[in-house]
């Protein structure tokens, strides 16, 4: 029973599904997934979006229905020993979105960067294109900030039907972005989707010092990375 044919079993961590894979497995897990064309969703989880789905049953609803949950930073997978067999590695969203887009330069998939600030998505895959001349970049689209309900999902989904990716970028921000692909996972035609927080914006940049500072000691989200900094220096 390979990895790249079925879903792992699950670690539950203060009721969040994880999935206990390591950054090459996921891959090829995502591969898999893109030449079977069945739609599926990917959520990085730190422990800032688990405290997040305590309060928020959709939230906690939709990672428990999610087709994958990394652990998206170490925290959790210290945490991990304690709730069940340990997990083996964090595979966080700003390190795997690099890596998934190599990925799909040498299996000819299409990406599409999703989210940001105006602007970002569209540098970040020229900055990955240069990186691997090969990639194919379907499209990019940074939508104004507005909240969930009130976005123009027609518009997107008429992009994504136009452009047809393989791997969709979404970086609304958490718990945003999630809900955004669950809400339409099941009834568009893309194979793969992730929520990517702040990835894009490391590609291009656009990340403060704060979260250069947090990644850098692998704290991955800056939700999760100011609230543990916060509880030392309040100021924060
Ligand atoms: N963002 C967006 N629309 C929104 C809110 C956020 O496109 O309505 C983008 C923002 O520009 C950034 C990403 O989503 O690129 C959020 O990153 P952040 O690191 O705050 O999210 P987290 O990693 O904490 O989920």
């Amino acid at each position: 029973m390979g990895m790249t044919k079925h879903k792992p079993v699950p670690l539950v961590i203060f009721g969040v599904p994880f999935h206990n894979v390591s950054f090459e497995e996921t891959l090829d897990w995502m591969a898999a997934r893109v030449r079977e064309g069945r739609p599926v969703n990917v959520a990085t989880a730190n422990l800032d979006f688990v405290t997040q789905a305590w309060n928020d049953p959709e939230l906690q609803r939709l990672l428990i229905d999610a087709d994958l949950v990394l652990a998206d930073g170490f925290p959790i997978v210290k945490l991990s020993p304690f709730f069940g067999p340990p997990l083996k590695d964090r595979v966080t969203g700003s390190d795997l979105t690099p890596m998934l887009a190599e990925r799909a330069a040498h299996e000819g998939f299409k990406i599409y960067g999703l989210g940001s600030a105006d602007g970002v998505a569209k540098t970040a895959m020229e900055i990955l294109k240069a990186r691997h001349p090969d990639l194919k970049v379907a499209g990019t689209y940074s939508p104004p900030f507005t909240p969930l309900l009130e976005m123009d999902h027609r518009a997107i989904l008429q992009r994504l039907e136009r452009t047809q990716p393989d791997i969709l970028f979404v970086a609304l921000g958490a718990p945003k972005q999630d809900k955004f692909i669950s809400m339409h996972v099941r009834g568009w035609n893309v194979p793969v989707s992730i929520g990517v927080g702040g990835s894009l914006d490391f590609i291009t940049g656009e990340q403060s010092a704060l979260r250069l500072g947090c990644r850098s000691y692998n704290w991955s989200g800056f939700g999760e990375c100011a609230s543990v900094l916060h509880g030392y220096f309040p100021v924060i």
